[in-house]
């Protein structure tokens, strides 16, 4: 099940399934929300399913879900800022790469991480291509604020806004993450000896 190891935003997760099992896919998205929530998770996961060659997307068993896990699906790109920030040589080398077609699967995903940081011209260059994107590419940017943004960018892209975590999805995501069960049997065991 698509976002089955992925930690709250559960709207989210509906609506992206929906997305998928539509096959409703935009050219263009921007996730938008506070940083370590868990946004560039919810980009590859759907990523993965928009290139999976099955049915059930993503199938974790076909040529691109299994390249994609290796990190070798040529049909996928992440770009991160260089020096704190993305500038136009990156966006210039990647619009160069998005008119190249799909070679594993029939589709390409680009995900810009932190593209809040992207530089004006980058930006400005970047506008082109979601002006007049191939028709089986989809870019995602994920940013933690919208503010940095042209107008003209922000009106191309579909919005999706990610919600902080509750407390309970943050425990959950540190049991997952550093085996956090453990620490809190720790501490439960010397609250036990306090109290004798
Ligand atoms: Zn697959």
């Amino acid at each position: 099940m698509i976002f089955k190891d992925i930690i709250g935003n559960e709207k989210n997760k509906e609506l992206l399934k929906r997305i998928i099992d539509t096959n409703n896919i935009a050219h263009s998205y921007m996730f938008v929300g506070k940083e370590s929530i868990g946004k560039l998770l919810f980009a590859k996961e759907f990523a993965k399913a928009i290139l999976c060659l099955n049915q059930e997307k993503p199938c974790y068993k076909c040529k691109s879900c299994i390249e994609f896990d290796s990190y070798n699906n040529p049909d996928f790109i992440i770009l991160q800022p260089e020096e704190n920030s993305i500038k136009i040589d990156q966006i210039r080398e990647l619009t160069k790469k998005v008119y190249e077609k799909p070679v594993v699967s029939n589709k390409k995903v680009y995900i810009i991480n932190d593209s809040d940081c992207m530089t004006k011209e980058a930006q400005n260059c970047l506008l082109k291509t979601l002006e007049e994107p191939p028709e089986y590419v989809t870019i995602i940017l994920i940013a933690s604020s919208e503010n940095l943004f042209l107008p003209t960018i922000k009106s191309r892209c579909t919005k999706i806004q990610f919600k902080n975590l509750t407390k309970e999805e943050l425990a959950e995501v540190l049991k997952q993450k550093y085996n956090y069960t453990n620490v809190s049997e720790i501490t439960f065991n010397i609250a036990q000896r306090k109290r004798k």
